[in-house]
């Protein structure tokens, strides 16, 4: 005999959210007080904070200032639980949801499903590229990163092989969207401002870092004038940006690529490799997609109707990285305020004295877009209104520090930012082996179990 799927005692409309990211969380949130039950599912325990993950992988904030457990951020609120499980299955016909955590699986079943599990890393088909070239999109890849950059100014403080020093030294980027160009200027500043002085075999200023984008520009959202100002800036770090640079070879020692200009190949030496050059919707969008008939577009998004439901379901709401409308793109922003949307039109279908069906569009409100390039150098775009520099930095650090969850955290990035920014100093750059190998050990043995 099955256990019959789970729903809350009490018979309130149930709402079962998938991920608990930043759209996830804010439809939770928007739903406190609300005459629902929710159900918060996730695979992680905490609520990651991607936009500052780079300071983790240069060691500017640690782990815990940026992913806060989910159950204690949901403390207060009684309408909502939370499940730490990885759903694997989902079936909007008869309304269910499957979530497995090792030997443990519990079937939910659902009023009202919001899907927003996310996107991951994606190497164009070019899975393998991963081995050798990690993504940043959790707090295992950003400490993942630290390690491995951590671990090769280690390696060359130890060889007199001077090609050898240069190999570990080099750093090579793959994509300059603003994930990459964060990512570059923070390794440039680790390089030659917070290590210039610890190593006496060599000085870390001597790293070579590259930057390979196939676009003709650095960060093509921000358009091309503030592309070209994050360019030279990145350049006055002794960053080499190399663009119209289609990679297409990344292996342990090297990462190739083709000039689009010309034809002409190259390859690059060096021993930490990063790939920040797309992504790929939650594999869970194409599943609701296929089973509610519609389309899914190349990057795995679930196209939704205007209000954010999915095909004729009028229950299922997809929002986030993973939902395909107006070619909205994958924002923190736009994923907060599809949370929201969906909350407050299910909040509305429970309300017991609204007597209309009548569904409402989702209205994306662009608050603009920024990237930090260096410290006291960031770019902001808000509508026609463009900074750089100072100003745009300031701006840049306040408003990260607004939607960081948890007032500890909030003071303790600021501790870190001002330590950084007067002393140089990191505080976070501690690594383990466990951290710098274990991915790799996990997926070998995993592969060796599948044969
Ligand atoms: C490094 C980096 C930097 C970024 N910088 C910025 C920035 O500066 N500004 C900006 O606006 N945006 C930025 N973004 C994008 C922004 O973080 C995303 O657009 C936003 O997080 C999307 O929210 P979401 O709720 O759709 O997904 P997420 O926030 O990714 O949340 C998805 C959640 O679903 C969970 N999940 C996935 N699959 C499952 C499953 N099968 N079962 C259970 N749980 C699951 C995940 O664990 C995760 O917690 C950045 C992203 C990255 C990776």
């Amino acid at each position: 005999m099955t256990d019959a799927p789970f729903r809350p005692n009490g018979g309130r409309h149930h709402v079962v959210i998938v991920g608990a990211g930043m759209g996830g969380l804010a439809a939770a949130q928007k739903l406190k007080g609300e005459n629902v039950d929710i159900t918060l599912i996730d695979k992680k325990n905490h609520h990651l904070f991607q936009p500052m993950l780079y300071q983790v992988a240069t060691g500017m904030i640690s782990a815990g200032e940026i992913a806060p457990s989910t159950r204690q951020l949901l403390r207060n609120q009684d309408n909502a639980n939370f499940v730490n499980a990885e759903v694997t299955d989902i079936d909007i016909k008869s309304q269910t949801v499957t979530a497995v955590n090792d030997e443990f699986t519990r079937v939910f079943e659902y009023d009202s499903l919001i899907l927003a599990s996310g996107s991951g890393q994606s190497y164009f088909g070019n899975d393998h590229f991963a081995e050798f070239a990690p993504g940043m999109k959790s707090l295992d890849d950003a400490l993942e990163l630290r390690s491995r950059i951590i671990s090769a100014f280690e390696k060359a403080e130890l060889t007199d092989d001077p090609k050898e020093r240069e190999r570990l030294l080099t750093f090579i980027i793959v994509g300059a969207g603003p994930t990459g160009v964060e990512l570059t200027g923070q390794i440039a500043e680790l390089a030659n401002r917070t290590l210039t002085d610890v190593y006496s075999n060599f000085s870390t200023s001597s790293a070579k870092i590259y930057l390979l984008d196939g676009a003709p520009q650095v960060l093509p959202p921000f358009g091309k004038r503030l592309g070209r100002k994050s360019q030279r800036a990145l350049e006055k770090l002794g960053v080499d940006v190399r663009l119209n640079a289609m990679v297409t070879d990344v292996n342990e020692e090297s990462v190739t690529y083709k000039n689009m200009k010309d034809d002409s190949e190259h390859t690059l030496t060096g021993a930490i490799k990063i790939w920040s050059a797309g992504v790929a919707a939650s594999p869970l969008a194409r599943l609701v997609g296929e089973q509610a008939g519609v389309e899914v577009d190349r990057a795995g998004r679930v196209s939704t109707n205007e209000d954010l439901t999915v095909g004729e379901y009028s229950n299922v709401y997809a929002i986030g990285d993973l939902m395909g409308l107006n070619r909205l793109p994958g924002l923190a922003q736009v994923a907060m305020q599809g949370g929201a949307h969906a909350a407050k039109l299910i909040a509305a279908k429970v309300d017991e004295e609204s007597t209309s069906n009548e569904t409402e569009a989702f209205d994306y409100f662009d608050k603009g877009t920024m990237a930090i390039i260096s410290r006291g150098y960031a770019i902001v775009k808000m509508g026609k209104t463009e900074i750089t520099g100072f100003v745009g930095w300031l701006a840049w650090l306040g408003l990260h520090l607004m939607y960081l969850q948890g007032f500890r955290n909030r003071l303790v990035a600021v501790v870190n930012w001002a330590q950084n920014f007067f002393t140089r100093s990191r505080s976070n750059i501690e690594i383990t082996k466990q951290q710098a190998y274990a991915r790799n050990i996990i997926d070998n043995a995993s592969k060796q179990e599948v044969k």
